[in-house]
């Protein structure tokens, strides 16, 4: 099987932990950027051998081996460039279905085939973009400056595929993280969140800074690939500029991503179902029961929620027009529980609702998938009129609320 450049690229942004940990390797230590492991290369007796994840490359620093994730695969299994392609794609279910038509495509399996969504995309007026040129233009190369070992001359599939499933190079995440956005600053002067909590969220939903200090809301999936990031710009005192829209980053992109690109959103905070299928509670603890998925409308109260609730994992669908079917079907396996936002009339709720009802009849959810009524009861006519979210409800009374 030969694959397209994009499908290989898709393959070099693997993760480094899971790839080695699917190879059988012994991951020591405990950190989010590196893990080191007895070299299976030689005869290793010190793990010399360290994973680099921002980088998501493998360096041993006894035999002096290293490479991206496909090289790990050829070097630890002598297998050929295509035969270790071949070896992922299975490992890490990419499969590959042929479609009608002349071309193929190439489907990460567990998402089904749709449009580029019929959502609203936000227009994008002419903000500066958020990360650097140089970093944009550095998304289709390889994940890492390492004397990468040559993926050999492989013939590269002469047209790119028409849908394919495309993501963003990781380290456009790693390098835009900062606490400094003015969301992260008013989150705290606010009294949201004390200021180790709002690091530590940082740490987790890896939120970014622009560089006009919008702070960057990543969406990555559950196999830790970035879908898009969406740029928002907030006031000192954590409520949105209302006159100014939120900008994406893969538009921001579009220039330098490959013909065919097809984005497919996801759930903010997906990428915290870790890939065996256990969450991650927010203390950085595996969850020992089954967890509880919660979903709310706006990314600043997944953030702010998860460190009040770390029993929970919170994720932000991003809007109200944005909840879909297909957007919760990777939580088929997971307790999930929806707050709809409220508003006088209950719109929110019903709408919320129907999606639910939708997702159902789609997809087999091994729990009953909830809706949370708490604020449709619990809220005066006031608040409804406000429309206001839980980070307000759980909050009033303890912040200025305009
Ligand atoms: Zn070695």
């Amino acid at each position: 099987m030969t694959y397209d450049t994009v499908t290989i690229q898709r393959l070099r942004a693997l993760p480094v932990f899971s790839v080695a940990s699917h190879l059988g390797m012994t991951l020591y230590g405990t950190g989010h950027t590196c893990r080191r492991c007895l070299c299976p290369l030689h005869d290793d007796h010190h793990p010399s051998l360290h994973l680099n994840a921002p980088r998501n490359i493998f360096k041993c620093f006894s035999c002096g081996k290293g490479g991206d994730v496909i090289s790990l695969v050829m070097q630890v299994r002598s297998l050929s460039f295509p035969d270790a392609c071949e070896w992922l794609v299975r490992e890490f279910c990419v499969s590959v279905t042929p479609s009608e038509g002349s071309g193929k495509r190439y489907v990460v399996s567990g998402y089904p085939q749709q449009s580029t969504c019929g959502e609203p995309v936000e227009s994008t007026c002419g903000e500066p973009a958020c990360p650097e040129p140089a970093e944009r233009a550095g998304w289709v190369e390889p994940t890492c400056g390492e004397p990468v070992e040559s993926t050999c001359g492989e013939p590269a599939c002469p047209e790119p595929a028409e849908s394919i499933e495309s993501t963003l190079n990781v380290q456009l995440v790693t390098k835009s993280m900062s606490v400094k956005s003015e969301f992260c600053k008013s989150v705290v002067s606010c009294g949201y969140l004390t200021e180790q909590q709002l690091q530590h969220a940082v740490q987790r939903y890896r939120l970014g800074k622009s560089r006009d200090g919008g702070v960057v809301f990543w969406q990555i999936d559950e196999r830790q690939q970035v879908r898009t990031g969406k740029v928002m710009y907030y006031l000192p005192d954590c409520h949105r500029i209302k006159t100014r829209n939120p900008t994406w980053v893969h538009t921001l992109l579009k220039n330098s991503l490959p013909k065919g690109f097809t984005l497919h959103r996801c759930l903010f905070g997906q990428h915290l179902l870790m890939s065996d299928g256990r969450g991650e509670r927010s203390d950085g603890r595996s969850m020992n029961r089954e967890p509880v998925i919660c979903i709310v409308e706006s990314e600043k109260t997944a953030v702010i929620c998860s460190e009040h609730f770390p029993d929970c994992i919170w994720m932000a669908c991003g809007g109200l027009q944005m909840l879909s079917a297909p957007m919760l079907q990777p939580l088929t396996p997971y307790k999930v529980v929806i707050f709809p936002d409220t508003d006088p009339q209950g719109d929110t709720f019903r709408r919320w609702t129907a999606v639910c009802q939708d997702a159902r009849k789609q997809y087999h959810f091994r729990y009953p998938l909830r809706i949370s009524s708490i604020l449709e009861l619990h809220t005066t006519a006031e608040q409804k009129q406000r429309k206001i979210d839980l980070i307000d409800f759980l909050f009033e009374g303890h912040t200025d609320s305009s």
